[in-house]
């Protein structure tokens, strides 16, 4: 989801409480009475079928019950009966209706609205329009009972690799059978024909802890009934947010294939060690009144202006309203769902600035009843402004305010690459001077430090997290220019062989900075995305990953293989409170006035129990050589000259000057 609004931080400075004041509107929606048992919309047990709908508003709703997920006519219409004291209405039939499908249909203001599924279909039929009736026991894969994700005792630990489904498989040189499908993560043994690993044999030997996969709920813009169009989308138009999205699985006219083959999809990562994070959007649907939202309680789930219009933090036509007690439940409990019946590993909340703190409180609290390890973290901004006050909204300033959550670190990422709104423009890795104090800002995962200098950050100019589990480092994600298309722009003129070193001193900076490393997939094989910025809808011939760049960038991948491996064994670059990091990652001194573009610190005293006593991190993001004095010592030689091996090293040192080729770094360890 695009990156956008800055001008939160300016709101806040100003003291700003709310940016319009709450309509009456929605005065209206914090009197209905609210339900969200477990057995919202459908029930299938012993004595049949249930349904209960909520729609307080409703003056007549009914159950249409269909043969198929589309075309034909209800095989039967059952009239539901209301019960005010909690906004529901109910219908029941004695048989266990397995195989069929459903939808409900509400009188609203003396009239009848669409067909809906309802919001809590679990199972759809094809373009999610209408919900199934299926026995959830069936899809699960052999072993389902036993599955579990990796354990994470500190969020630190975890290394995200965000990836799409069909970035990832699509391109002929995968090598894939399942191209674009949930499926694809299941194969073993693919490769390029040049015999380079591919999919989750290339994800296992990347390193990383964690697949983060993008919009995988149903979503709106793939016509599930023509997938030989091959079309492409992110999936930030979300329909259903409780099944899965149809085009990603090899039948989607059956309601039970997308679900068995997303859980064997989980199965085949959890096997490999690998968890599964989902990236979630209740922050806005994809249609206004025609939505599910809408279909079932009119105006309830959104947000409004004063004079009623839907107001648009999202700027896709609306933004949901979790401060109202319905929706909130419908989040908490949406999540509960996935972590439960799928065994996702975390969430990604788009534009989480939507959601109020209390939400993302509950969510956080919540999912870790169900499972300690999953991992919550989200876009702290909106893309427009909301009627929620500044100080409920969960923005990356006001993290602190939330526990178990964490935010992105946009302070690290424009610092490093150059500002996303202008391809042009440099960062720290590629020569632009004065982002040293920004840079820093991102090393100590925006958590107090004595030596950085807040107010000199270019993006945030208080130390906003309290702790580095509520940071996430990345320099690039599926949004905006990837890293080698802002490279081959920004340094344009500059041989191929500078924009392969800025790459990787720019990922040396997110792997070796406290905080949660984030990565962009195929960015390990300097994928590119033809220079497209939004490629939301652009076809597999922009976005798909071209997997012979594997052996032609292997230098590359090596190099990033050996970042996951140095911070998965030295806890120093994972520590865990605020505390820790600002009594023993050191800045060395440099002088400004002399230099530009050089960054160079020391984790010290075996930090966060790491066998290393001393560990010297040394950033050159000039276009020029530049020379640093290394302490006397015995020191092993980790990284240098776009060189990694953090096991045996590249040879060592007993300190004096030393010099960094232009956009590299040195990374030294003292036994
Ligand atoms: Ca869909």
């Amino acid at each position: 989801m695009k990156l956008k609004t800055m001008a939160i931080v300016a709101l806040l400075a100003a003291g700003a409480t709310a940016a319009t004041a709450q309509s009456n509107y929605d005065a209206k929606f914090k009197a209905y009475p609210t339900y969200s048992g477990e057995d919202l919309e459908l029930t299938v047990d012993s004595s049949g079928t249930h349904w209960r709908l909520w729609s307080p508003e409703a003056q007549e709703a009914v159950v249409n019950i269909y043969n198929e997920g589309r075309g034909g006519e209800p095989i039967e219409t059952l009239n539901m009966e209301y019960h005010k004291e909690n906004g529901t209405w109910t219908a029941s039939v004695p048989q266990q209706l397995y195989g069929k499908f459903y939808t409900f249909k509400i009188k609203f203001d003396g009239k009848w609205l669409n067909e809906t599924p309802g919001v809590w279909a679990k199972a759809v039929g094809v373009n999610g329009k209408r919900a199934a009736i299926i026995d959830f026991s069936q899809t699960n894969p052999e072993g389902w009972e036993a599955d579990k994700g990796p354990q994470v005792d500190n969020f630190t630990d975890v290394i995200v690799y965000e990836m799409h489904h069909r970035d990832l498989s699509m391109h002929p040189s995968s090598g894939i059978n399942n191209k674009g499908k949930f499926l694809a993560l299941t194969e073993p043994g693919t490769t390029t024909p040049s015999g380079q690993k591919t999919g989750i044999d290339h994800l296992k030997e990347l390193g990383i802890t964690h697949v983060h996969i993008l919009p995988s709920y149903d979503y709106n813009s793939v016509d599930e009934t023509n997938l030989e169009a091959n079309v492409y989308n992110w999936g930030y138009d979300p329909q259903n947010y409780n099944a899965p999205e149809g085009s990603y699985s090899t039948n989607p006219e059956n309601p039970a294939t997308r679900i068995s083959e997303m859980k064997q999809m989980v199965k085949a990562l959890h096997d490999a060690g690998i968890g599964v994070i989902m990236d979630v959007v209740y922050n806005h649907t994809a249609e206004n009144d025609g939505s599910n939202f809408s279909l079932t309680a009119p105006g309830y789930y959104y947000r409004h202006r004063e004079d009623g219009s839907y107001s648009d933090a999202s700027g896709c036509g609306n933004e949901t309203a979790s401060d109202l007690q319905q929706m909130q439940d419908y989040i908490v409990n949406s999540v509960k769902y996935w972590a439960d019946e799928y065994h996702i590993d975390g969430f990604r909340f788009d534009l989480m600035a939507i959601h109020d703190t209390e939400t993302m409180n509950r969510v956080a609290k919540e999912l870790k009843e169900v499972n300690p390890s999953i991992f919550v973290y989200g876009e702290g901004w909106t893309a427009g402004d909301s009627p929620l006050a500044v100080e409920r909204r969960a923005l990356k300033e006001n993290v602190s305010k939330m526990e178990n959550v964490a935010v992105f670190s946009d302070d690290i990422r424009d610092a490093v690459k150059g500002h996303y709104t202008d391809a042009a423009d440099r960062g720290f890795a590629t020569g632009k001077p004065g982002l040293e104090e920004t840079v820093k800002i991102g090393i100590v995962a925006a958590t107090a430090h004595p030596q950085v200098d807040y107010s000199k950050g270019n993006n945030s100019k208080f130390a906003y997290a309290s702790s580095p589990e509520m940071i996430v480092n990345y320099v690039s994600c599926h949004d905006d220019l990837c890293l080698t298309d802002k490279l081959r722009h920004s340094m344009k003129g500059e041989p191929e062989e500078n924009q392969l070193a800025a790459a990787k001193l720019a990922q040396t900076i997110v792997f070796t900075s406290q905080g949660t490393p984030f990565m962009f997939a195929g960015e390990e094989v300097f994928r590119d995305k033809k220079g497209v910025h939004n490629s939301y809808n652009q076809p597999d011939s922009i976005n798909a990953i071209d997997w012979e760049n594997k052996a032609k960038y292997r230098d590359q991948f090596d190099y990033y293989k050996g970042l996951t491996a140095l911070r998965k064994a030295h806890p120093a670059f994972r520590m865990t409170n605020a505390e820790d990091i600002a009594a023993n990652l050191v800045f060395d001194e440099i002088d400004i006035t002399e230099t530009t573009n050089l960054i160079s610190y020391s984790l010290k005293n075996h930090a966060n129990g790491d066998s290393w006593e001393e560990i010297k991190v040394v950033l050159n993001g000039a276009s020029e050589s530049q020379s640093v004095e290394i302490p006397q010592g015995e020191w092993k030689i980790v990284a240098f000259d776009g060189k990694i091996n953090p096991d045996q090293g590249l040879g060592t040192s007993n300190g004096g000057k030393m010099t960094l080729a232009p956009y590299s770094a040195l990374i030294l360890a003292k036994e």
